[in-house]
Protein backbone atom coordinates (compact mmCIF):
# COMPACT_ATOMS: atom_id res chain seq x y z
CA UNK A 1 0.00 0.00 0.00
CA UNK A 2 1.39 3.55 -0.04
CA UNK A 3 3.52 5.01 2.77
CA UNK A 4 1.64 8.52 2.16
CA UNK A 5 -1.96 9.29 1.07
CA UNK A 6 -4.19 12.56 1.15
CA UNK A 7 -7.61 11.90 0.59
CA UNK A 8 -9.86 14.54 -0.71
CA UNK A 9 -8.15 17.07 1.79
CA UNK A 10 -9.55 20.52 1.77
CA UNK A 11 -7.48 23.74 3.10
CA UNK A 12 -8.54 27.53 2.99
CA UNK A 13 -6.58 30.82 4.29
CA UNK A 14 -9.66 32.27 5.51
CA UNK A 15 -12.21 33.04 2.38
CA UNK A 16 -9.33 31.96 0.01
CA UNK A 17 -9.66 28.56 -0.81
CA UNK A 18 -6.12 26.37 -1.43
CA UNK A 19 -6.98 23.23 -1.86
CA UNK A 20 -10.23 21.64 -3.31
CA UNK A 21 -10.40 17.60 -2.66
CA UNK A 22 -6.74 17.29 -3.22
CA UNK A 23 -6.21 13.07 -3.08
CA UNK A 24 -2.53 12.00 -3.81
CA UNK A 25 -0.55 8.85 -2.97
CA UNK A 26 2.34 7.74 -2.82
CA UNK A 27 4.40 4.54 -2.47
CA UNK A 28 7.47 3.65 -0.05
CA UNK A 29 10.93 4.61 -2.02
CA UNK A 30 8.61 6.28 -4.51
CA UNK A 31 10.63 9.84 -5.77
CA UNK A 32 7.29 12.59 -6.41
CA UNK A 33 7.38 15.34 -7.99
CA UNK A 34 4.44 17.94 -7.72
CA UNK A 35 4.28 21.02 -10.22
CA UNK A 36 1.76 23.28 -10.92
CA UNK A 37 1.14 27.21 -11.54
CA UNK A 38 2.27 29.60 -8.92
CA UNK A 39 -0.68 29.74 -6.69
CA UNK A 40 -2.47 26.40 -7.19
CA UNK A 41 -1.73 24.80 -3.90
CA UNK A 42 1.40 22.64 -3.91
CA UNK A 43 2.74 24.11 -0.69
CA UNK A 44 -0.23 23.77 1.22
CA UNK A 45 -0.61 20.48 -0.73
CA UNK A 46 2.91 19.96 1.03
CA UNK A 47 2.29 21.26 3.86
CA UNK A 48 -0.55 19.02 4.96
CA UNK A 49 0.94 15.73 3.78
CA UNK A 50 3.97 17.08 6.24
CA UNK A 51 1.44 17.19 9.21
CA UNK A 52 2.75 21.01 9.44
CA UNK A 53 -0.62 21.88 8.68
CA UNK A 54 -4.13 20.09 9.19
CA UNK A 55 -6.92 19.88 6.40
CA UNK A 56 -10.05 21.57 7.01
CA UNK A 57 -11.50 19.03 5.78
CA UNK A 58 -10.35 15.17 4.19
CA UNK A 59 -7.55 12.82 6.13
CA UNK A 60 -3.87 12.28 5.36
CA UNK A 61 -2.49 8.85 6.38
CA UNK A 62 1.41 7.64 6.76
CA UNK A 63 2.44 4.05 6.86
CA UNK A 64 -1.24 3.02 7.89
CA UNK A 65 -1.75 6.00 10.62
CA UNK A 66 -4.48 8.61 10.47
CA UNK A 67 -1.72 11.86 10.51
CA UNK A 68 -4.21 14.80 10.41
CA UNK A 69 -5.90 13.59 13.94
CA UNK A 70 -3.05 12.50 15.76
CA UNK A 71 -2.68 14.64 18.94
CA UNK A 72 0.21 17.43 18.05
CA UNK A 73 3.05 15.79 20.63
CA UNK A 74 2.79 12.55 18.53
CA UNK A 75 2.41 14.38 15.25
CA UNK A 76 5.48 16.59 16.12
CA UNK A 77 7.50 13.14 17.26
CA UNK A 78 6.39 11.66 13.88
CA UNK A 79 7.67 14.48 12.13
CA UNK A 80 10.80 14.76 14.45
CA UNK A 81 11.91 11.10 13.39
CA UNK A 82 10.22 10.39 10.56
CA UNK A 83 10.02 13.15 8.05
CA UNK A 84 12.96 15.13 6.64
CA UNK A 85 12.67 18.45 5.55
CA UNK A 86 14.47 20.55 2.72
CA UNK A 87 13.09 23.89 1.95
CA UNK A 88 14.28 26.47 -0.70
CA UNK A 89 15.47 28.95 2.47
CA UNK A 90 16.39 29.33 6.13
CA UNK A 91 16.65 25.55 7.33
CA UNK A 92 20.10 26.32 8.30
CA UNK A 93 21.43 28.16 11.54
CA UNK A 94 24.11 30.73 9.70
CA UNK A 95 26.15 31.08 12.37
CA UNK A 96 27.23 27.68 13.07
CA UNK A 97 29.05 25.34 10.98
CA UNK A 98 28.25 23.10 8.75
CA UNK A 99 29.41 20.06 10.76
CA UNK A 100 26.91 21.71 13.88
CA UNK A 101 23.97 22.64 11.65
CA UNK A 102 24.23 18.62 10.34
CA UNK A 103 24.75 16.94 13.63
CA UNK A 104 21.67 19.53 15.58
CA UNK A 105 19.10 17.23 15.02
CA UNK A 106 20.72 14.48 16.20
CA UNK A 107 22.26 16.07 19.31
CA UNK A 108 18.57 17.31 19.69
CA UNK A 109 17.30 13.87 19.51
CA UNK A 110 20.07 12.98 22.49
CA UNK A 111 22.76 11.21 20.05
CA UNK A 112 25.77 11.41 21.95
CA UNK A 113 27.96 14.40 20.91
CA UNK A 114 30.83 11.88 19.61
CA UNK A 115 28.78 9.89 17.95
CA UNK A 116 26.89 12.62 16.35
CA UNK A 117 29.43 14.67 14.88
CA UNK A 118 31.06 11.25 13.35
CA UNK A 119 27.48 10.70 11.46
CA UNK A 120 26.74 14.40 10.10
CA UNK A 121 30.67 14.59 8.87
CA UNK A 122 29.85 11.06 7.04
CA UNK A 123 27.29 12.97 5.57
CA UNK A 124 29.08 15.91 4.71
CA UNK A 125 31.34 13.82 2.89
CA UNK A 126 28.50 11.57 1.36
CA UNK A 127 27.63 15.61 -0.46
CA UNK A 128 30.92 16.17 -1.00
CA UNK A 129 30.93 18.86 1.53
CA UNK A 130 33.85 17.43 3.56
CA UNK A 131 36.15 20.44 3.15
CA UNK A 132 33.16 22.50 4.04
CA UNK A 133 32.69 21.26 7.71
CA UNK A 134 33.84 23.91 9.52
CA UNK A 135 32.68 27.16 7.64
CA UNK A 136 29.98 28.92 8.89
CA UNK A 137 26.91 28.05 6.83
CA UNK A 138 25.62 31.76 6.20
CA UNK A 139 28.85 31.98 4.22
CA UNK A 140 28.52 29.38 1.98
CA UNK A 141 27.05 29.56 -1.95
CA UNK A 142 23.68 28.71 -2.09
CA UNK A 143 24.64 25.17 -4.16
CA UNK A 144 26.62 24.57 -1.02
CA UNK A 145 24.36 25.39 1.76
CA UNK A 146 21.33 23.70 -0.17
CA UNK A 147 23.65 20.69 -0.04
CA UNK A 148 24.31 20.97 3.50
CA UNK A 149 20.30 21.41 4.19
CA UNK A 150 20.11 18.18 2.51
CA UNK A 151 22.76 16.46 4.67
CA UNK A 152 20.94 17.31 7.82
CA UNK A 153 17.55 16.04 6.37
CA UNK A 154 19.12 12.57 5.77
CA UNK A 155 21.24 12.36 8.49
CA UNK A 156 17.96 11.60 10.66
CA UNK A 157 17.45 8.50 8.39
CA UNK A 158 14.05 9.98 7.58
CA UNK A 159 11.53 7.48 5.47
CA UNK A 160 10.16 10.42 3.42
CA UNK A 161 11.86 13.94 2.55
CA UNK A 162 9.60 16.58 2.22
CA UNK A 163 10.91 19.24 0.05
CA UNK A 164 9.41 22.78 -1.10
CA UNK A 165 11.51 24.11 -4.00
CA UNK A 166 14.75 22.85 -3.16
CA UNK A 167 16.45 24.46 -6.15
CA UNK A 168 14.46 27.79 -6.52
CA UNK A 169 16.98 29.63 -5.55
CA UNK A 170 19.93 28.48 -7.69
CA UNK A 171 21.09 28.65 -11.26
CA UNK A 172 19.70 25.49 -13.03
CA UNK A 173 23.79 23.97 -13.53
CA UNK A 174 23.93 24.06 -9.67
CA UNK A 175 20.09 22.82 -9.11
CA UNK A 176 20.16 20.22 -11.27
CA UNK A 177 23.29 18.96 -9.30
CA UNK A 178 21.56 19.36 -6.35
CA UNK A 179 18.89 17.84 -7.14
CA UNK A 180 20.90 14.93 -8.16
CA UNK A 181 22.48 13.97 -5.28
CA UNK A 182 19.05 14.68 -3.33
CA UNK A 183 17.61 12.24 -5.36
CA UNK A 184 20.64 9.76 -5.50
CA UNK A 185 21.12 9.84 -1.84
CA UNK A 186 17.73 9.44 -1.20
CA UNK A 187 17.57 6.05 -3.22
CA UNK A 188 20.48 5.00 -1.36
CA UNK A 189 18.59 5.19 1.49
CA UNK A 190 15.15 3.81 0.40
CA UNK A 191 13.63 7.28 1.38
CA UNK A 192 10.54 8.43 -0.22
CA UNK A 193 10.70 12.25 -1.58
CA UNK A 194 7.88 14.23 -2.55
CA UNK A 195 9.33 17.67 -4.20
CA UNK A 196 7.10 20.87 -4.61
CA UNK A 197 9.23 22.19 -8.12
CA UNK A 198 8.40 24.39 -10.95
CA UNK A 199 11.70 23.12 -12.94
CA UNK A 200 10.97 20.48 -15.61
CA UNK A 201 14.36 19.04 -14.86
CA UNK A 202 13.99 18.70 -11.15
CA UNK A 203 10.64 16.70 -12.22
CA UNK A 204 12.39 15.12 -14.78
CA UNK A 205 14.48 13.34 -11.83
CA UNK A 206 11.20 12.15 -10.60
CA UNK A 207 9.54 8.46 -10.70
CA UNK A 208 6.33 10.01 -11.10
CA UNK A 209 5.23 13.90 -11.58
CA UNK A 210 1.36 15.04 -10.29
CA UNK A 211 0.18 18.67 -11.47
CA UNK A 212 -1.85 20.34 -9.12
CA UNK A 213 -4.22 23.00 -10.45
CA UNK A 214 -6.84 25.42 -8.63
CA UNK A 215 -6.25 23.34 -5.27
CA UNK A 216 -6.97 19.88 -7.14
CA UNK A 217 -4.18 17.42 -8.19
CA UNK A 218 -4.51 16.36 -11.76
CA UNK A 219 -2.45 13.54 -13.55
CA UNK A 220 -0.54 15.60 -16.26
CA UNK A 221 -0.77 12.55 -18.73
CA UNK A 222 -4.54 12.00 -18.19
CA UNK A 223 -6.63 12.33 -21.30
CA UNK A 224 -7.47 16.35 -22.30
CA UNK A 225 -4.68 18.18 -19.74
CA UNK A 226 -1.68 19.73 -21.43
CA UNK A 227 1.54 19.66 -19.53
P1 LIG B 1 1.84 27.26 -4.45
O1 LIG B 1 2.75 26.54 -3.54
O2 LIG B 1 1.32 26.41 -5.59
O3 LIG B 1 2.39 28.56 -4.93
P2 LIG B 1 0.30 27.82 -2.09
O4 LIG B 1 -0.10 26.56 -1.47
O5 LIG B 1 1.45 28.58 -1.51
O6 LIG B 1 0.49 27.60 -3.65
O7 LIG B 1 -0.95 28.80 -2.09
C1 LIG B 1 -2.25 28.40 -2.55
C2 LIG B 1 -3.21 29.58 -2.38
O8 LIG B 1 -3.32 29.92 -1.01
C3 LIG B 1 -2.75 30.86 -3.07
O9 LIG B 1 -3.92 31.54 -3.51
C4 LIG B 1 -2.06 31.64 -1.97
O10 LIG B 1 -2.10 33.01 -2.21
C5 LIG B 1 -2.90 31.26 -0.76
N1 LIG B 1 -2.10 31.27 0.47
C6 LIG B 1 -1.01 30.51 0.74
N2 LIG B 1 -0.54 30.76 1.96
C7 LIG B 1 -1.35 31.70 2.48
C8 LIG B 1 -1.40 32.39 3.73
N3 LIG B 1 -0.51 32.13 4.69
N4 LIG B 1 -2.38 33.27 3.92
C9 LIG B 1 -3.29 33.53 2.96
N5 LIG B 1 -3.32 32.94 1.77
C10 LIG B 1 -2.36 32.03 1.52
P1 LIG C 1 5.63 29.14 -2.16
O1 LIG C 1 5.20 29.23 -3.60
O2 LIG C 1 6.87 28.33 -1.95
O3 LIG C 1 4.50 28.82 -1.23
P2 LIG C 1 5.20 31.87 -1.63
O4 LIG C 1 6.11 33.04 -1.95
O5 LIG C 1 3.93 31.69 -2.36
O6 LIG C 1 6.11 30.58 -1.75
O7 LIG C 1 4.83 31.89 -0.09
C1 LIG C 1 5.80 32.17 0.90
C2 LIG C 1 5.08 32.28 2.25
O8 LIG C 1 4.04 33.25 2.17
C3 LIG C 1 4.41 30.99 2.68
O9 LIG C 1 4.58 30.85 4.07
C4 LIG C 1 2.96 31.18 2.34
O10 LIG C 1 2.12 30.44 3.22
C5 LIG C 1 2.79 32.67 2.52
N1 LIG C 1 1.78 33.21 1.58
C6 LIG C 1 1.61 32.85 0.29
N2 LIG C 1 0.58 33.51 -0.24
C7 LIG C 1 0.09 34.30 0.74
C8 LIG C 1 -0.97 35.25 0.81
N3 LIG C 1 -1.79 35.48 -0.22
N4 LIG C 1 -1.18 35.89 1.97
C9 LIG C 1 -0.39 35.64 3.03
N5 LIG C 1 0.64 34.76 3.03
C10 LIG C 1 0.87 34.11 1.90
Amino acid sequence: GPLIEARAISRSYGRTPALREASVSVRPKEILAIMGPSGSGKSTLLHCLAGIFTPDAGEVWFDGRRLDTLKDAERSELRRTAFGFVFQFGQLVPELTAADNVALPLLLGRVRRRQAYRRALSWLERLELGELRDRRTGELSGGQAQRVAIARALVMEPKIIFADEPTGALDSLTGEKVMDLLVGQARQEGATVIVVTHDARVAASADREVVVRDGRVTDPYAIGVSR
